[in-house]
């Protein structure tokens, strides 16, 4: 079975005792995970260092929002891949779309970081999807396409086996407004033959496409059921405990 994820965006949210009760309140309710099953945090950068210790590794994993897209050097305000990495953070989020709206972040730079995560064995949850324009002249196919091509299928077969893709239609990110899981499932399932045409079907098969956009409690279950569905990336509901835990309880079981 791939890897099935429930991942936390806080974005900029919680200070870090409302951050450490969040987290509280979800470890310790959180039902066994079985084997596939991942839960990840994505917490403020300040907070990974200090509440790494409050996440047993049984429980879930952490993951930085973004990193910078140079190595190191004279970005005053910026975190490297390298800082990540010596706090041992295993995941980073590359290219959320609030960060390629609001700081201008374009494919050529997104696929600068996907290589430095991978540079130092970080795993990349790449985000792609399309503004509603886009969808209303049906053209999100070419859009996640040019997407996908731009920032990732330059990585070589054995590269791209350790990313995480996360398809997150903007129309549907703290809208409340969630794509149907039939809109879901049709996008998921044309990532993955994209991936199988530039690879192969099976490093397709293997690789974890993560669904994000209004994703609540109440609609997980129905989205995660999609065979190309793998889990979700979650933003609002991921700071209301009772509404993820529920996400987390709908992540697909091996059977
Ligand atoms: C997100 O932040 O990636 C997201 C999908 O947000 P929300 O769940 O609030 O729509």
């Amino acid at each position: 079975m791939r890897k099935q994820i429930a991942a936390a965006n806080w974005k900029m949210n919680k200070t870090l005792q409302e951050g450490q009760q969040l987290l509280h309140d979800i470890v310790s309710k959180m039902p066994s995970l079985t084997n596939g099953q991942h839960v990840i945090f994505a917490l403020p950068y300040p907070y990974l260092g200090i509440l790494k210790s409050k996440v047993p590794v049984q429980s879930g994993q952490l993951a930085a929002q973004n990193c910078h897209h140079a190595s190191s050097g004279a970005y005053t305000g910026e975190v490297s891949v390298s800082m990540l990495k010596s706090l041992e953070i295993p995941y980073c989020i590359v290219g959320h779309s609030e960060r390629r709206e609001y700081f201008h972040e374009t494919n050529a730079q997104l696929a600068v970081k996907v290589n430095l995560c991978l540079s130092v064995g970080i795993t990349p949850i790449f985000c792609c999807g399309e503004p509603l324009s886009i969808r209303e002249a049906n053209n999100q196919n070419s859009y996640v396409g040019t997407q996908l091509d731009e920032s990732l299928f330059h990585l070589d077969a054995a590269a791209i086996q350790h990313v995480v893709i996360a398809y997150e239609p903007i129309w549907a990110i703290g809208t409340g407004k969630t794509a149907s899981s039939e809109q879901a499932q049709e996008m998921h399932a044309f990532i993955r033959s994209a991936i199988a045409n530039k690879y192969s079907a099976e490093i397709a098969n293997g690789i974890s496409i993560l669904y994000g956009g209004s994703v609540k409690g109440s609609n997980a279950g129905e989205l995660f059921a999609q065979p190309d569905v793998d889990g979700g990336l979650v933003g609002g509901a991921s700071l209301v405990p009772e509404d993820f835990l529920q996400i987390i309880a709908a992540l697909k079981k091996e059977s």
